[in-house]
């Protein structure tokens, strides 16, 4: 068979859809680039936010659009909305999260210990934006309740891979021609907590640059209060990337509070810097919430306050979207957005549809004026990070190509320290590493000179 596979959202979608290629090409089947090739097409959904839920939909409309034959859907939004996922044209098949392991031995009629004993190298997946960095399901699920997370609906109670499962997952992308490997999980940092005995992620961390070979490992989103201070002395080794991505979501502690976070500002204040003094030159990156159910101006004043002292290398701001079945969904104080809600969508039980009943667009603007300013504030620190560069030489991963200029083409890659940067090469450089000499700024990233390859 000819088979498309899509997903929507986080990189544990990313994660699981690259290693549903890697089944599907060990039983003999193609990866194609395209819906319109494909007899059968996968699409991983979401559901994180409306504007998620969204997306899932137009990526079943568009593979159906374009000929795909049967179209099996799996993930966040399809196992929390089964029916209207089924309803959608050319859904051939539902399949819940917690089937999705065995979704390509289950549609094959083949043992799943089939895929457990097959070698196969695991390649990007073909298409305009090949990935150099492979990324790796570690854990599933979370046991934290934050009020405001749908995910954890959808994904169940955390369970974490085995520590060989995960060592072969990371040979077979480095097999592939991986520069870079992500851990990825729901809840990162509870990797090992559901074990006997328990183990911890700094565990996993060691174990991996240990018994691997990965040029760089990377891990994605940890939440605060999974780390302690002895954790950032494995960055000793230079292959551990510089990142640390740490949802705050809120400066403010009293909003904090009603998302049930596990945080307060102070203590996550103390963590950025253990780290800081533990990892030279970390970029700190995060996620914020604005917006959230009855969040005051003070409240919103206390995040902006919070967020500029930190001096993030980065970051996301969210509008806050009630996902129906939260606990945040039904505390007071909802803002209701301009755009047509999910929860009025017909289907809905008449208390979901309630909470939203006082339409207040002062409310939405006000959000949107606040996650602009945020916005801003998180940009400056951005710039003022990147700044810190300029003059300096850094390895850099290429991971696209894009255009072909008079000087030669313009390429754009990552360094460990999630740096963007373009320069000009002679040749395309995608996947590979080479020197670069940090010359100037520019949105986004900074641009420079590569020196040799290394
Ligand atoms: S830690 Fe909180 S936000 Fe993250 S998945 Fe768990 S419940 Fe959701």
């Amino acid at each position: 068979m000819k088979i498309f596979l899509d997903t929507i959202g986080c990189r544990l979608n990313q994660a699981e859809i690259e290693s549903l290629a890697r089944q599907f090409r060990a039983a003999g089947h193609e990866i194609v680039a395209t819906a319109a090739e494909a007899d059968l097409a996968v699409v991983n959904t979401c559901t994180v936010t409306a504007e998620a839920a969204s997306d899932s939909r137009a990526a079943i409309r568009r593979a159906k659009r374009l000929g795909a034959g049967d179209i099996v859907v799996t993930g966040c939004w399809a196992t929390l909305e089964p029916d209207k996922a089924a309803s959608l044209p050319g859904v051939t098949r539902i399949v819940p999260n917690l089937q999705k392991d065995s979704l390509a031995a289950d549609l094959l009629g083949l043992p799943q210990e089939f895929f457990d004993l097959e070698p196969i190298a695991r390649q990007p997946l073909p298409g305009l934006h090949q990935r150099t960095r492979a990324f790796i399901k570690v854990q599933d699920g979370c046991d934290n309740a934050c009020t405001f997370c749908i995910t954890r609906l959808a994904r169940g109670a955390s369970r974490s891979r085995p520590l060989d499962e995960i060592v072969t997952d990371i040979d077979s992308a480095l097999n592939g021609g991986a520069q870079e490997i992500v851990l990825t999980g729901v809840h990162l940092g509870s990797w090992g907590l559901d074990f006997q005995p328990a183990r911890r992620i700094p565990d996993l961390v060691s174990a991996l640059l240990a018994r691997t070979s990965a040029p760089r490992l990377r891990l994605s989103s940890l939440e605060p209060w999974d780390l302690e201070a002895d954790f950032f002395s494995l960055w000793h080794d230079p292959r551990l990337c510089r990142h640390l991505h740490l949802p705050l979501q809120s400066g403010s502690a009293s909003v904090l509070r009603r998302m049930a976070r596990k945080t307060t500002p102070d203590s996550f204040a103390a963590l950025v810097q253990s780290a800081r003094a533990a990892i030279p030159e970390v970029a700190i990156t995060t996620d914020i919430i604005v917006g959230f159910p009855g969040e005051t101006d003070e409240e919103f004043a206390e995040t902006l306050e919070f967020v500029k002292s930190m001096q993030f290398a980065g970051g996301h701001v969210f509008s806050y979207s009630a996902r129906p079945g939260t606990p945040a969904a039904r505390m007071k104080g909802q803002v209701r957005g301009d755009a047509p809600s999910p929860v009025l969508e017909p289907g809905l039980s008449r208390r979901n549809r309630d909470y939203h009943a006082p339409c207040r667009n002062r409310d939405y603007h006000a959000v949107k004026a606040r996650s602009a300013t945020l916005r801003t504030v998180l940009a400056e620190s951005a710039e003022a990070y990147r700044r810190k560069f300029i003059g300096k030489t850094m390895p850099v991963l290429w991971e696209a190509t894009s255009i072909l200029t008079d000087e030669g083409w313009q390429i754009e890659g990552l360094t460990d320290n999630y740096l963007r940067v373009t320069a000009i090469a002679a040749e395309p450089r995608w996947n590979r590493v080479d020197a670069v000499h940090l010359t100037d700024l520019r949105e986004n990233g900074l641009t420079g000179k590569q020196i040799n390859t290394v």
